[in-house]
């Protein structure tokens, strides 16, 4: 098993055959980028907009979202940094975009859906990404939340694409998103799964409750279908697929992720250490026989128990 000691992290990600895997920092505010950066990520897989309108009446204006985004980008020159899109409603209600009389707000006008009511939010928002990406030497890729279908991934690539923004994907946190990944990687230049919300909708249980918190745990065989389909369809397509929920922060279930199809995995930056760690000490073969047995569960408990036991390694890093 791999000692119980400080590891750090070199920023490279690698099975122990050397198969690559990009390990990438989540980050929520600019002061976060210069922890990720700090921690020895070579980019951003998710960074998330929302702090920059939360608590607000209106939305920032596009000078000021330009002077944030550009102190993200600068920590990463040369490096990805995939910027997603204003994710406003249910748990991150924005009462300037949002309603708030809707029954099920988690199914309601949340995330990417905002933009057909406010289009000039996402507007400036893609106008100032692609200024403060001219102006730094990040490679910005730009991805949208709450996808659901094939017409608003190619809505949301075209807008982007008007913008100058070519790298335009999006989040697969929806089922019907996973299910049809396929065809919506063939407009999409890459799709980023977020397993918070795709293990919410998968299982029909409130992230945010404690009493259905049993339900939620991406580990349930259902929601590893789901990803194992997502990643069947970028293959299709030939486009890359990620994870930038908090399951590719935990190791055991990174290497499953991995044995999926994913090709990078984005979390919080203090887990990078203990995932490269677990991955180097894990073959891609390997990696994908843990996957089948997981996929093979019956429940998320089953799997995780029979993914643990076929990987000693992981001593205390369970
Ligand atoms: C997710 O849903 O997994 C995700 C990464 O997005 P958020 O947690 O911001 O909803
Ligand atoms: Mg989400």
């Amino acid at each position: 098993a791999l000692a119980a000691v400080e590891r750090t992290f070199d920023g490279d990600g690698r099975t122990a055959d050397g198969h690559r895997v990009e390990l990438l920092a989540n980050v929520g505010a600019p002061a976060d980028a210069h922890a990720a950066a700090a921690a020895g990520a070579q980019g951003v897989g998710l960074f998330r907009t929302e702090f920059e309108f939360l608590d607000r009446d209106e939305a920032p204006g596009v000078d000021e979202q330009v002077a944030a985004y550009r102190e993200v980008f600068a920590q990463f020159p040369g490096r990805k940094v995939v910027i997603r899109t204003l994710d406003a409603g249910a748990d991150k209600p924005m009462p300037f975009l949002t309603a708030d009389d809707e029954a099920n707000p988690a199914l309601g006008v949340r995330g990417l859906r905002t933009a057909a009511t406010h289009p000039e939010v996402l507007e400036d928002q893609l106008t100032a990404i692609a200024r403060a990406a001219r102006a730094e030497s990040a490679l910005v890729w730009v991805m949208a939340p709450m996808v659901a279908t094939v017409e608003e991934t190619e809505e949301f690539v075209e807008r982007c694409a008007a913008h100058g923004l070519t790298t335009a994907g999006v989040m697969v946190e929806v089922p019907s998103a996973a299910l049809l990944a396929d065809r919506i990687l063939a407009h999409a230049a890459f799709a980023s799964i977020g397993t918070n919300d795709l293990t919410q909708y998968a299982m029909a249980a409130d992230r945010l409750l404690g009493s259905v918190a049993h339900l939620s745990d991406a580990w349930h065989p259902a929601v590893l279908r789901l990803v194992a389909e997502t990643c069947r369809g970028g293959a299709a397509q030939g486009r890359p697929v990620g994870v930038c929920g908090e399951a590719a922060a935990v190791p055991a279930l990174a290497v499953v992720l991995v044995g999926l199809g994913v090709s990078s995995l984005s979390m919080t930056p203090r887990a990078l250490a203990d995932v490269a760690a677990v991955l180097q000490a894990t073959s891609l073969d390997e990696c994908r026989r843990l996957a089948q047995l997981a996929l093979g569960a019956q429940s998320a408990a089953d799997a995780r128990e029979r993914v643990r036991a076929g990987l000693p390694v992981l001593g205390d890093l369970g």
